[in-house]
């Protein structure tokens, strides 16, 4: 096995949820047309069962004949709507699918990791990683953009966020309407992973009319959109009806904490967790994951360390990256090489670390050209203070 072979099953780690939204969406189509052909076939078998009873107590053929072409024209409605929902949301959904596993399947092809077909395929990823990660930080302008330069609509879930951006903007007008219509046309996923968003959404609008004081419309409220979690939320529900006695002012610890607004924030993160749940995608950026394994291999205690500890090179030692591997393990090196911070180069044998008065450490080379530009004398860059001849800096030895 060469060193360099593709490690295919790692790869494809993290493309579960690329596979799975076009999927989730293709869901959504078949239950529809199900809904409809059920609908419509109940009503021409509703029609047929007339037609017979009649047909067998007082025969009427003209009635008949118009019973049977309602049918018809039922029957050819329904066609007519199933094809048209084939061609505006099904056959789009399945060029989605069909692109997205051509594009998984490219990789199984390819032997090594350094192949161009790889760079190649790896660009394409980290284009689609970009996206995504501008998708969940609220940029879509870039993310459509890069989106259309680059070609690949068809690779990325740009329609999913303007829908968690037009969900989430309604939350945060404090409207559960559009919250509650995608908690309904999920509903059977939602219940399959046990979520309950759409009751705490329906609590959160009892609580509106508590706190607007109708009293009359909350309790009717509660009768019908709560009592039906009667089973697994039952304390939430009492709690509930009591807030009925507490005005939106109140001091009372859990009565407070109904009315609290922030209430509002939370609702949208937990619809984001559901929406992300529901589409296997992960709730952090994909470009996120797969810089953490990098991350992990680079980050030393010394990253977080005084300033003077840091090194300039270590991507790590930045502000930004470094709070992005804050959740990482430090790497751990079985065998340390020493780099030389002022030329990069790493120091061993050949080029011995030799240290200044103050404990600062460079490599032999640096300081040698730098001695051989100040008459026989070396300064630590890092302390102008500590200056010295080139020969009275200590060796020091790696072990
Ligand atoms: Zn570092």
């Amino acid at each position: 096995m060469s060193f360099n072979k593709l490690n295919t099953e790692g790869v494809m780690l993290f493309e579960q949820p690329f596979a799975r939204v076009p999927h989730e969406n293709y869901r959504k189509v078949f239950r529809a047309s199900q809904k409809n052909i059920e609908k419509e076939m109940g009503a021409v078998q509703n029609m047929v069962n007339d037609l017979t009873k009649k047909g067998s107590s007082e025969p009427d053929a003209d009635a008949a004949v118009k019973a049977i072409d309602g049918m018809i024209a039922r029957v050819e409605g329904l066609k007519r709507k199933l094809s048209d929902m084939q061609e505006s949301a099904g056959t789009p959904t399945l060029n989605v699918m069909r692109e997205r596993l051509q594009h998984l399947a490219t990789v199984e092809d390819i032997e090594s990791s350094t192949a161009p077909e790889f760079t190649r395929w790896a660009d394409v990823r980290l284009d689609r990683w970009l996206v995504d990660w501008c998708l969940r930080n609220g940029k879509e302008k870039t993310a459509r953009m890069i989106t259309a330069q680059k070609g690949i609509e068809k690779l990325v879930d740009v329609d999913l966020f303007s829908d968690i951006r037009r969900i989430e903007d309604a939350l945060a007008r404090k409207s559960c309407t559009e919250a509650l219509a995608w908690c309904s046309e999920n509903k059977a996923a939602l219940r399959k992973l046990k979520n309950t968003l759409e009751f705490d959404l329906r609590l959160q609008e009892y609580i509106e009319l508590a706190r607007a004081r109708k009293t009359i419309e909350a309790m009717a409220y509660s009768k019908k959109h709560l009592l039906p979690w009667n089973d697994t939320h039952h304390n939430q529900i009492v709690q509930a009806a009591a807030l009925l006695c507490y005005p939106p002012t109140t001091s009372c610890g859990p009565y407070k904490r109904l009315y609290d607004p922030s209430r509002w924030a939370t609702l949208i993160q937990a619809f984001r967790l559901a929406i992300y749940h529901l589409s296997t995608l992960p709730t952090e950026p994909l470009l996120h994951l797969a810089m953490y394994a990098g991350l992990a291999s680079l980050k030393l205690p010394a990253c977080y360390g005084p300033p003077t500890a840091r090194n300039v090179d270590c991507p790590i030692c930045t502000a930004e990256l470094g709070q992005l591997a804050r959740e990482v393990p430090f790497s751990h090196h079985v065998n340390s090489t020493i780099v030389c911070r002022l030329t990069g180069r790493i120091m061993d044998e050949d080029n011995m670390p030799m240290a200044f008065e103050n404990g600062q450490v460079y490599s032999k080379e640096a300081l040698e050209e730098m001695a051989a530009r100040n008459d026989g004398y070396v300064t630590d860059p890092r302390d102008p203070e500590e200056r010295q001849e080139f020969g009275k800096l200590r060796k020091v030895f790696i072990s």
